[in-house]
């Protein structure tokens, strides 16, 4: 039988004590916020990530609390309640330090903050008027709102631009009549970031995007999926029936809605890989952990090199992913175009999450497949970063397109 001499299972243990932030050389700042954000997961979500995915039912108020540290407002200027990130150009790196040590943890929580900060706060901040950003986001930075972004619908997915919910201008008014499917966190957001059509004469230009209260008239909760991961998180059709809003809730100008929700999917995708990032590093840990515990044929796992290849690749990929995340994230702090970078980061990191999770899985065996056990739960909610926000097929789209033109 073929024995692993001792220098093939050391590089495991290295492993185990890989801490991010130092590989990283993260800012001393990002390290003591990635510190009180991996303590507050642990000792916080640990227990709320099961229940909610066995309830099937969002935690608020680990949410809140979680919000209540500073943690869901990163993505904002200090004025309207941000911690100085935005300030310090650290903006969209502390959202993926806070994101992967959440999504470590629970992905339900992660994806509730990520769309939170990357997609819902940060577009209102970009886009909006002093007065709109004034009136929302002080609420939004202290989570006393939760954010959501309404975009898809039933015949608008990938192909997002041939959306149909309709913004009439009356007045000093809009009426919106239309419905939005697969929204994240819908029945417990407090406002929405929904981008509908304004004008029927293009395609794309003709839509707008807007802030939309949920205690407004005419705004309802629809169908509520039944998903296979990220259960604890909702996903919900939202229906607008003669939905009247102040016209000053437009945010960009009319027409600019699509240029807005693209721009606001780059900073989206990133935090998206966070999440795959976070999800891919809680499978590392729990497989080496694992081999590391579990014998068979009078050894321990971990000493088999078929199991040695699989947690070396799983590390390898992660960090790879990790790198491209940072660079993303570091290019839009700086101002600077990333569609492609993001897309780069999202593909990479969902595909190296999935694939991070299967061999999890694999490593525990039966036990693998054992509710039992959170790998089983981290199959599950990987499968998703590879579809929202822009699938694989559409990240690959992106990015030949901006190396082919
Ligand atoms: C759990 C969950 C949460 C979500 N949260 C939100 C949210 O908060 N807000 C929101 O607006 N949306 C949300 N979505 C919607 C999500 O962004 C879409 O599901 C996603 O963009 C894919 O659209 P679709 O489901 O219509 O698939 P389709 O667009 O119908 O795609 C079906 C298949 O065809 C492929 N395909 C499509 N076009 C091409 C092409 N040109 N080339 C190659 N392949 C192609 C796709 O890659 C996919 O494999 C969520 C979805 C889920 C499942």
């Amino acid at each position: 039988m073929y024995e692993a001499p001792e220098a093939a299972i050391n590089p495991l243990n290295k492993c185990l004590t890989m801490e991010p932030a130092v590989d990283m050389n993260l800012p001393e700042e990002l390290q003591l916020l990635q510190k009180t954000a991996r303590e507050f997961a642990e000792s916080e979500l640990t227990k709320a990530a099961r229940e909610m995915d066995e309830r099937e039912e969002f935690n608020v108020d680990v949410f809140k609390k979680l919000a209540s540290l500073g943690l869901a407002g990163l993505t904002l200027p200090e004025q309207y309640g941000g911690a100085g990130f935005y300030e310090s150009k650290l903006a969209n790196q502390a959202a993926c330090v806070v994101l992967e040590e959440v999504n470590r943890v629970c992905a339900s929580t992660g994806v509730t903050l990520s769309v939170h900060m990357s997609l819902f706060s940060s577009a209102l901040n970009k886009w909006g008027s002093e007065e709109l950003k004034g009136r929302v986001l002080p609420k939004v930075a202290t989570g006393e709102w939760i954010g959501a972004y309404c975009l898809s619908e039933a015949g608008a997915g990938s192909d997002a631009g041939s959306l149909t919910c309709a913004a009439k201008k009356d007045g000093n008014e809009y009426v919106l009549n239309g419905s939005k499917l697969w929204i994240t966190s819908a029945p417990y957001a407090d406002v929405y970031l929904v981008m509908a059509r304004t004008s029927d004469s293009h395609k794309t230009r003709g839509i707008s995007a807007f802030i939309v209260e949920r205690s407004r008239k005419g705004v309802s909760i629809g169908k509520h999926e039944k998903k296979m991961g990220i259960r604890g998180s909702s996903t919900c059709e939202v229906l607008f029936d003669n939905c009247r809003i102040p016209a000053s809730n437009l945010i960009g100008e009319e027409g600019k809605g699509f240029t807005i929700a693209l721009d606001t999917l780059d900073g989206g995708r990133i935090g998206i890989s966070a999440q795959a990032v976070g999800i891919g590093r809680a499978c590392l840990e729990d497989a080496i952990a694992y081999a590391k515990q579990r014998e068979q044929f009078g050894r321990k796992i971990a000493e088999f090199q078929g199991v040695q290849w699989m947690i070396c690749d799983m590390a390898a990929r992660i960090d790879a992913a990790r790198l491209l995340m940072y660079r993303a994230a570091t290019l839009r702090d700086a101002g600077q175009p990333c569609a492609k970078e993001a897309a780069m980061a999202k593909l990479y990191a969902s595909e190296a999450a999935n694939k991070a999770a299967k061999d999890a899985v694999q490593i525990f065996g039966g036990n693998g497949y054992s509710k039992e056990y959170n790998v089983e739960r981290y199959f599950r909610d990987a499968k998703i970063t590879e579809i929202y926000e822009g699938t694989s097929q559409i990240q690959r789209i992106v990015v030949s397109r901006a190396l082919l033109g």
